[in-house]
């Protein structure tokens, strides 16, 4: 084989088997002058998924095209710099699907696993926690059974969705209609769910929460103090990245392990934390940091400080972003657990070779690069809607905005 260069970049949008604004996804397909030679990795960020196509087609394919496909890191800090102006989730999504589709495209020529490119397994199966939610204390403890019959031992339980919700006044809810919740109501509820949670299922099933920034941080503090005693696998998002300061003062008060990270896009945001040892996972969206390139490096750090990783795993990252997040949990010692939100039908044709998962744990195949591929015809027949979302138009029940 020639040295293979960069003939194109495309990107593809596709909102398998859902026509929903939540599950826009971008995926970026890196094609070089080899025949069949090609790589593909995620760029998803539902909530703007044009400005993201914009950023790959307009200035990424004609910064790479003619490149040598090689050069990973050399590449991913030529498209950091690019722009001048740096960072930020559409920047971050749109180099991220370049990257990904590189060390695609790397372990293909090497025949091997993107996982032995990072450094080989560390472990055989990679641990999952699963989403139990419900409209009640009685339908979560229902979800929790089933994720638990299915073998999984991680689960994150949720009432009323975050933050709980609330009905607004009427005459608030007409003038701004919106997603409300109560802070106090949350809080009140989220602890009654997991008294009921330890009396049904004992000690053992590791149990995790997102805050999801919903309590103000005072009260979250206490709240994280009133959580203790449920000894949580990790209690998340405990405050907003604005309010990160507040995670000392959560830390002298009591053990409950802190997570945090999703909305981080810059290494300022997560440096404090991780030289303070002021959270114990570091969360963040692989896509939305760059890709595995940063990743792998904010995973090392992460190890010297002695944090582990549990890179957010939500429904709206594609196939091949949750392979990418696999591989790269194989290949590290410090990994905690990884978030799985499963595959629809739909979602394992469109994407052939996604991780299979069994009992608690999900698996990477062992095909070159990162086993997955695209079935660009069926991607074609399920086109991303427009719209606007609701859910991020979060208030309290004075007709407050709100952190969503
Ligand atoms: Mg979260």
């Amino acid at each position: 084989m020639s040295a293979p260069i960069i003939r194109d970049v495309r990107v593809i949008l596709t909102s398998p088997g859902e026509s929903h604004i939540q599950k826009r996804l971008i995926v970026v397909k890196v094609e070089t002058t080899e025949p069949d030679l090609y790589g593909l990795g995620c760029a998803t960020f539902t909530q703007r998924p044009l400005s993201v196509r914009s950023a790959i087609e307009n200035y990424l394919r004609p910064l790479l095209r003619g490149r040598d496909p090689q050069r990973i890191e050399d590449l991913w800090h030529l498209m950091h710099v690019n722009a001048y102006w740096r960072s930020g989730p559409v920047l971050n999504n749109a180099i991220s699907g370049v990257d990904m589709a590189l060390w695609d495209i790397k372990g293909k020529i090497a025949g091997l696993p993107v996982y032995q490119l990072l450094g080989g397994k560390c472990r055989e199966g990679v641990a999952i926690y699963r989403h139990a939610g419900g409209r009640d204390e009685a339908e979560v403890v229902d979800r929790v059974r089933t994720f638990l019959k299915e073998g999984v031992r991680h689960v994150r339980a949720q009432i009323g969705g975050y933050g709980g919700h609330v009905e607004p006044a009427p005459a608030i809810a007409a003038s701004f209609p919106g997603a409300y919740y109560d802070p106090a109501v949350y809080a009140q509820q989220t602890l009654a769910l997991f008294d009921r949670l330890r009396e049904e299922f004992g000690g053992e099933l590791e149990l995790l929460h997102d805050v999801h920034e919903r309590l103000p941080p005072a009260d979250a503090v206490r709240f994280a103090v009133e959580m203790e005693r449920f000894h949580l696998f990790f209690l998340e998002d405990l405050f907003p990245p604005e309010q990160w300061a507040w995670f000392a003062r959560a830390r002298n008060l009591c053990a409950t392990p802190l997570a945090m990270g999703e909305l981080f896009t810059h290494p300022s945001e997560w440096m404090p934390l991780i030289e303070g040892r002021l959270i114990d996972f570091i969360r963040c969206h692989v896509s939305a940091i760059g890709g595995l390139t940063p990743a792998r490096k904010l995973a090392s750090v992460c190890e010297a400080f002695g944090l582990r990783t549990a890179w957010h795993g939500p429904g709206d990252v594609s196939p091949v972003g949750h392979a990418a997040n696999v591989h790269l949990d194989l290949a590290t010692r410090n990994f905690g657990v990884q978030e799985w939100s499963g595959f629809s039908d739909v979602e394992r044709e469109m994407f052939p070779g996604c991780p299979e998962t069994r009992g608690g744990f999900v698996f990477a195949n062992d095909r070159p690069g990162l086993g997955i591929d695209l079935n660009e015809e069926l991607a074609r027949k399920y086109p991303c809607p427009e719209g606007v979302l609701v859910w991020t138009q979060a208030r309290t029940p004075d007709g407050a905005g709100a952190y969503p």
